[in-house]
């Protein structure tokens, strides 16, 4: 199977990828989980993609599209993946479809997560993750950013 799972922030895509990839059996695929390791771990990809994710801005494509190609082209995403938050513009569709396309392969289904806009609100403000132990903000959860963040949603 290989699935694109489509919502805006705090609909709860990062959640349910790891269910139904867990059913499915494959790999779940995140870019702003793969974006924040290299973030913390201090890499030049990282330093390059911190500067857009604190604006709530995306990361510009040709970086995102170079980072997912590498990582679809590991072993364990051959047999199905669960592309949980790419593709987020136009660029990456067309650019997926590409790739896939050169690999012989084609989407399973995409799944579209729909949640009301003051919901995704009041969740994205109010939540907290867990870093080294102890729970704190992500930097792009703060009010201004978060609303930001779902008009760049809905614009690309
Ligand atoms: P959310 O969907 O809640 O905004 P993510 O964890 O998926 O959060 O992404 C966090 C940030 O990582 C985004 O705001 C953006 O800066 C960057 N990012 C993630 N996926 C992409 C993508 N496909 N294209 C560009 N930037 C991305």
């Amino acid at each position: 199977m290989r699935v694109v799972l489509l919502g805006p922030p705090g609909a709860g895509k990062g959640t349910q990828a790891q269910i139904i990839a867990g059913r499915l059996g494959v790999p779940a695929i995140s870019t702003g989980d793969i974006f924040r390791a290299n973030v913390s771990g201090g890499t030049e990809l990282g330093t390059k993609a911190k500067v857009y994710m604190d604006a709530g801005d995306l990361v510009p494509d040709e970086i995102t599209v170079a980072m997912v190609s590498d990582r679809l082209a590991e072993p364990d995403a051959k047999a199905g993946f669960l592309l949980d938050g790419f593709p987020r513009t136009i660029a990456q569709a067309e650019q997926l479809r590409s790739s896939l396309a050169d690999l012989g392969q084609r989407l399973s289904c995409v799944l579209e997560l729909v949640v009301d806009e003051d919901e995704l609100v009041r969740r994205l403000s109010g939540r907290v993750v867990i870093v080294d132990g102890k729970p704190v903000q992500r930097d792009d959860d703060k009010p201004e950013t978060v609303r930001h963040r779902l008009e760049v949603y809905h614009a690309q």
